[in-house]
């Protein structure tokens, strides 16, 4: 077993694939979150209602059923301490169905799929998939309604060709989006001229799923392939966790069971946005005006808000690159963070991350006051560097942030690899956060 191994580790480990395998799209993820917040007593808002927030409560707010924010009112005054802010992203790079997405092909129904995000495609071939999302329905009352849906069994594949049909693929391998990852979700029978209409197949499913809901016909959809496959802990002596999504559902689980922690004496807020994976520019993305919305109904006076957001600091987590023991040039020399020991630091020159050496110096104190160690990540500079919600939400609120996250292997591949002590070391220092007075306040 990994050294740092405990019993509460693996118990947190336990709940992290649990809370995955709950959360197959950003929808789903978002009502996990929202479902371990109320029965924490945290209370949702309506963000179409008028608010009466009061320090010493918790609540949260959803929006677009895919990105939500949770708030711990601290009863000290905001002026004083400022807002611990965490913040991570519920969307994974996905397949996703297009809107007609029937093709029928010698007797083979297919659905068209767009590529959501920077997937790496290969993962996906032979692999049993299902599908998942949002659906938005029409009623007997001719009212429009949406509910989530989660197939669960492996409904659809993508069939590599067979070497013998194209020898070179071991060399020369390419994917075209369009047509090699077209899944198969069933074959006609001999005397079946009419496919199935993928709508009515959704519908049969709410059916199923949701008996008590009045549905009459399917007006649209999001529905996100996902692998049936369920997260483990693996290797030979369980140094690792095998799933999907740790990109960045991790952070999300590591940053909820943070805040449920977080006492009513200080402020603390967690934001887990939607559409990161495609630049977070929605009305729900890191991008969009939720958070900045959020601050301003909570603190409507402009100066004060003003200098309760220079008091704040922000946590962006999402996973960093763990140097591949293949692939060690990809990494600068002395900057390939390893699994298993501990949270990476993320620093860009170009502000690709939001790092600054107050953050930085901050996390790493942070850090050390809770024995939890702490690697750091620069890119190679003859390559490019990823980015995440970090610089978006300091540019758009200007709170002073950092980047960090957990090195993970394969990342955006359908099944990615983490080690077994970091997500844990990380919700450490989010709950160390969380109830920490020092907020950069060391001048
Ligand atoms: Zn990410």
């Amino acid at each position: 077993m990994s050294q740092i191994s405990s019993e509460s580790q693996s118990q947190f480990n336990q709940e992290l694939l649990s809370f995955i395998q709950s959360s197959p799209t950003a929808f789903h993820a978002a009502n996990s979150i929202a479902n371990q917040l109320v029965a924490a007593g945290f209370e949702e808002l309506d963000e179409a209602a008028a608010w009466n927030l009061q320090a010493g409560k918790r609540y949260y707010i959803k929006r677009n059923e895919s990105s939500i924010i949770a708030f711990v009112y601290g009863k000290k005054d905001l002026l004083e301490t400022g807002i611990r802010m965490l913040g991570a992203h519920t969307d994974s790079p996905c397949l996703k169905v297009k809107p007609q997405p029937e093709l029928n092909r010698k007797g083979y129904l297919q659905l068209g799929v767009e590529v959501y995000g920077g997937a790496l495609l290969s993962p996906w071939f032979d692999r049993d998939l299902s599908l998942a999302g949002r659906v938005t329905f029409k009623t007997s009352e001719n009212k429009i309604a949406s509910t989530l849906i989660d197939f669960k069994q492996a409904v659809v594949s993508i069939p590599s060709l067979a070497i013998h049909l194209d020898r070179e693929v071991n060399n020369s391998r390419t994917i075209n989006p369009q047509k090699d990852i077209v899944p198969v979700l069933l074959q006609l029978g001999p005397e079946q001229t009419l496919a199935p209409n993928f709508k009515s197949i959704l519908l049969a499913q709410i059916k199923q799923q949701h008996p008590q809901i009045d549905a009459v016909s399917v007006l649209d959809f999001e529905i996100s392939l996902y692998d049936t496959q369920a997260p483990a802990i693996v290797g030979f002596q369980q140094d690792f966790i095998a799933s999907a999504r740790l990109d960045n559902l991790l952070s999300c689980f590591v940053g909820l069971k943070a805040i449920l922690q977080a006492d009513d004496s200080v402020s603390s807020l967690l934001i887990c946005t939607d559409h990161e994976e495609v630049g977070s520019t929605s009305c729900c993305g890191a991008k969009g005006p939720m958070l900045q919305q959020f601050l301003e109904r909570l603190i409507p006076e402009t100066e004060t808000r003003i200098r309760v957001i220079e008091r704040s600091l922000m946590i962006s987590a999402d996973n960093a690159h763990g140097v591949h023991p293949n692939f060690i040039d990809r990494h600068d020399e002395n900057h390939g963070p390893i699994l298993n020991r501990g949270p990476v630091v993320k620093v860009n020159a170009n502000q690709r991350y939001a790092t600054t050496s107050e953050t930085s110096g901050f996390f790493h104190w942070l850090c050390e006051q809770n024995q939890v160690p702490v690697q750091v990540f620069v890119a190679r500079t003859d390559m490019g560097c990823g980015s995440t919600i970090g610089p978006i939400v300091a540019s758009e609120v200007g709170v002073k942030t950092i980047d960090v996250g957990v090195p993970t292997f394969a990342m955006h591949s359908i099944r990615e690899t983490a080690g077994v002590a970091d997500a844990y070391y990380l919700y450490k220092v989010a709950t160390a956060f969380y109830q920490s007075l020092e907020l950069l306040n060391f001048k």
